[in-house]
């Protein structure tokens, strides 16, 4: 049978992007809502034939545990509250998916792992751009070496924030700014199209702090990764630009991505100089890149393989952005042992 998740947080990811993709699953079906709105969670359920007994508030959400119609808990809360949520569901017995960023801190990550792995749970963080054709099929030409040896990685997300009492805004629930939320991606393909691990970090910042929006997170980081190949990889993220691209460049030619890690509308290059060449990527492992995440998991639980992006990838991504923060604050490069504290 298709596994069950109960999604954590209906909001406008939960609710507007995910809960919309089980239709597209083979392996997933959404089994319970969990809320802090009663008549949402009423909505939603009836909307979807789930029975009342499937809906839980954060209160009774440990409860959980009794229902065996949920085998996987889907956190699409704040960042602030990740841990919370990932520790409370691996206890209540379930697997869980956490939205990226994983958590606020390197502490937090390492405390979901550890409380999954007691329970005998999966992680799996919510890094979507793994299952996107475009993202699969620049990864498969790097590589193959399609375009020689990867030297230089540029990416850079960024939108205009213009909520000033967004969350995202606020660091007890955020962890911090643009960094926590588009940076991730222009860290995470920095990463995952060079196939490497970074070993050091200069980062710097730039934020107006008059204005209102930035009185508590950031709003520009732009840091330079050194990877053992001798490869660099620039990247940005900002809540002041709409930016969404992905550049690699080897000494046989380049691979472009723009926009690069969006929900949908993504498109890819090659060429020598430029973008000679569109690509039409084979099809990706989903019908979507959301429903290929919802069944990676729901195939990983039932046959108890590692996830390809488990907490562990998350915790990765946490030591470099904690690595990034301190370069920006103490203004030298940090160097990262991989496998250690930054
Ligand atoms: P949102 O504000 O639209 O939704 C958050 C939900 O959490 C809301 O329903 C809100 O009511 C609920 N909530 C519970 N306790 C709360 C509290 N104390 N304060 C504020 N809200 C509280 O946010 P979102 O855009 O859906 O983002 C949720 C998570 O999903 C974030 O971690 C974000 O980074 C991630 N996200 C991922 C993607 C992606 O493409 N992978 C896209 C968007 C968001």
């Amino acid at each position: 049978r298709p596994l069950g998740y109960a999604i954590v947080g209906l909001g406008y990811y939960g609710l507007g992007v995910i809960i919309p993709q089980f239709k597209n699953c083979e392996h997933s079906r959404l089994a319970a809502v969990v809320s802090g709105d009663p008549a949402k969670a009423k909505k939603v359920a009836a909307e979807h034939g789930l029975p009342a007994r499937s809906i839980y508030s954060y209160a009774n959400f440990d409860t959980i545990r009794d229902n065996p119609d949920v085998d996987i808990v889907y956190v699409c809360l704040p960042n602030g509250l990740h841990a919370e949520y990932t520790i409370r569901a691996a206890r209540a017995g379930k697997h869980v998916l956490c939205e990226k960023p994983m958590a606020v801190s390197v502490a937090e990550c390492e405390a979901m792992i550890g409380a999954c792995k007691r329970a005998n749970r999966k992680l799996m963080i919510g890094y979507r751009c793994h299952f996107e054709p475009n993202n699969l099929e620049a990864m498969r030409i790097a590589r193959s070496g399609g375009v020689g040896r990867i030297r230089y990685v540029r990416s850079e997300h960024g939108f205009v924030q213009g909520d000033p009492s967004a969350w995202r805004l606020k660091r007890a629930l955020s962890g911090g700014g643009s960094l926590m939320d588009m940076g991730i991606y222009s860290l995470q393909a920095a990463r995952y199209m060079t196939g490497e691990e970074p070993i050091a970090v200069t980062a710097r910042e730039s934020t107006d702090r008059k204005d209102p929006r930035f009185k508590e997170v950031e709003d520009m980081i732009d840091w330079t990764l050194e990877f053992p190949s001798g490869a660099l990889g620039g990247c940005l993220s900002m809540y002041s630009a709409n930016q969404n691209r992905i550049l690699l460049m080897g000494d046989k030619g380049r691979v472009e991505l723009e926009p690069a890690t969006r929900y949908d509308g993504n498109r890819i290059w090659t060429g020598k100089d430029g973008r000679e060449q569109e690509v039409t990527p084979p099809p990706g492992p989903g019908k979507t890149q959301f429903a290929a995440q919802l069944d990676h998991l729901s195939t990983c639980a039932v046959s108890g393989r590692e996830p390809i992006v488990s907490g562990e990838e998350g915790l990765r991504d946490m030591r470099i952005v904690e690595a990034i923060y301190r370069s920006a604050r103490e203004g030298r490069t940090i160097r990262l042992t991989s496998g250690q504290r930054a």
